[in-house]
């Protein structure tokens, strides 16, 4: 049996994202197909608008639709305080525990093997400090061996800035877990209870 090939083209595609199987992916493009036609319309619409539309913000790297991202705009937010993480998706995570500092979002998931460190843009984040308005970095990065070596890294990579307090996430989390999958009160801990690094 060969299944209509439209459906087999959604289906494959389903199946590539995470922790979706060939099962679900079957299972969400049969379901999609008895969407109203409206709501199948709007859904593969908002994929187009998303790639289109969301890019790192200009000044702090987490993903927005305007320049700069509604972060960087607020000015109730501490500038003292910059937030250093690997991913935009931590920055979802870390908002969630209420902080209220700034953020600098690498955009990249350093691993161990077949990284190059020296291949980090650092410019941009330099550009920030110089500014002299931030006086604690806190490098929020995964709490394994990863995290470990990029955060001597950018450690080394910033210390010209020598008046600079370095932290690191208090431990507490899980190590090998992602930042984004820490629930919310582990993380204000973790935030609260930083180490100057
Ligand atoms: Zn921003």
């Amino acid at each position: 049996m060969r299944l209509a090939l439209p459906l087999e083209k959604l289906i494959e595609h389903l199946a590539l994202l995470p922790g979706i199987g060939p099962k679900t992916a079957q299972r969400l493009a049969l379901y999609i197909l008895k969407y109203p036609r409206a709501n199948a319309e709007a859904l593969a619409q908002s994929i187009i608008n998303l790639r289109e539309h969301v890019f790192p913000c200009e000044i702090c790297g987490f993903l927005t639709d305007v320049q700069p991202c509604s972060i960087c705009r607020d000015s109730e937010r501490d500038p003292s305080i910059l937030c250093l993480l690997e991913e935009s998706t931590n920055v979802i995570a870390i908002e969630r525990s209420g902080f209220k500092g700034r953020y600098y979002v690498l955009n990249q998931h350093f691993q161990l093997l077949g990284s190059n460190l020296s291949e980090i843009d650092l410019n941009k984040l330099k550009t920030i400090l110089s500014g002299g308005a931030v006086k604690e970095v806190i490098m929020a990065l995964s709490p394994d061996i990863e995290g470990d070596i990029l955060a001597r890294y950018l450690a080394a990579a910033i210390s010209e800035f020598k008046y600079l307090k370095l932290t690191r996430l208090a431990h507490g989390l899980p190590v090998g877990g992602d930042i984004e999958f820490t629930d919310d009160i582990t993380l204000r801990k973790a935030i609260e209870g930083r180490k100057e690094f």
